[in-house]
Protein backbone atom coordinates (compact mmCIF):
# COMPACT_ATOMS: atom_id res chain seq x y z
CA UNK A 1 0.00 0.00 0.00
CA UNK A 2 1.02 3.35 -0.59
CA UNK A 3 0.19 6.67 -1.58
CA UNK A 4 0.83 8.82 -4.26
CA UNK A 5 0.52 12.14 -5.51
CA UNK A 6 0.62 13.37 -9.18
CA UNK A 7 1.55 17.44 -9.61
CA UNK A 8 -0.90 18.01 -12.40
CA UNK A 9 -3.75 16.62 -10.08
CA UNK A 10 -3.38 20.72 -8.31
CA UNK A 11 -3.87 22.01 -11.68
CA UNK A 12 -0.66 22.51 -12.89
CA UNK A 13 1.48 21.62 -16.27
CA UNK A 14 3.80 19.33 -14.58
CA UNK A 15 4.92 15.35 -14.68
CA UNK A 16 5.91 15.73 -10.91
CA UNK A 17 4.72 12.42 -9.19
CA UNK A 18 5.93 11.10 -5.78
CA UNK A 19 4.89 7.83 -3.62
CA UNK A 20 5.23 7.09 -0.75
CA UNK A 21 4.36 4.42 2.06
CA UNK A 22 2.82 6.83 4.43
CA UNK A 23 0.82 10.11 3.59
CA UNK A 24 2.42 12.04 6.40
CA UNK A 25 5.52 11.25 4.45
CA UNK A 26 4.08 12.98 1.14
CA UNK A 27 3.86 16.71 2.05
CA UNK A 28 7.46 17.79 3.06
CA UNK A 29 8.59 16.59 -0.49
CA UNK A 30 5.67 18.15 -1.99
CA UNK A 31 6.39 21.23 -0.11
CA UNK A 32 9.85 21.18 -1.55
CA UNK A 33 8.49 20.70 -4.88
CA UNK A 34 6.36 23.33 -5.41
CA UNK A 35 8.91 25.53 -3.86
CA UNK A 36 11.50 24.90 -6.42
CA UNK A 37 9.18 24.08 -9.58
CA UNK A 38 6.55 26.70 -8.61
CA UNK A 39 7.73 29.25 -6.90
CA UNK A 40 5.16 28.43 -3.59
CA UNK A 41 7.45 29.48 -0.62
CA UNK A 42 4.78 29.13 2.02
CA UNK A 43 1.52 26.45 1.00
CA UNK A 44 -1.54 28.10 2.28
CA UNK A 45 -4.49 25.97 3.90
CA UNK A 46 -6.17 25.62 0.68
CA UNK A 47 -3.41 24.71 -0.86
CA UNK A 48 -2.39 21.60 1.48
CA UNK A 49 -6.11 20.90 1.03
CA UNK A 50 -5.74 20.43 -2.54
CA UNK A 51 -2.62 18.50 -1.96
CA UNK A 52 -4.13 16.16 0.26
CA UNK A 53 -7.00 15.89 -1.58
CA UNK A 54 -4.61 14.51 -4.26
CA UNK A 55 -2.47 12.47 -2.35
CA UNK A 56 -4.74 8.76 -3.41
CA UNK A 57 -4.13 5.52 -1.77
CA UNK A 58 -2.99 2.71 -3.80
CA UNK A 59 -3.70 -0.81 -2.87
ZN1 LIG B 1 4.94 20.34 -10.13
Amino acid sequence: MAYTFKCKDIGYDCSFEFKAQLKKDLLPRIRIHTKYAHNIFEMSPEMQKKVEDASKEEK
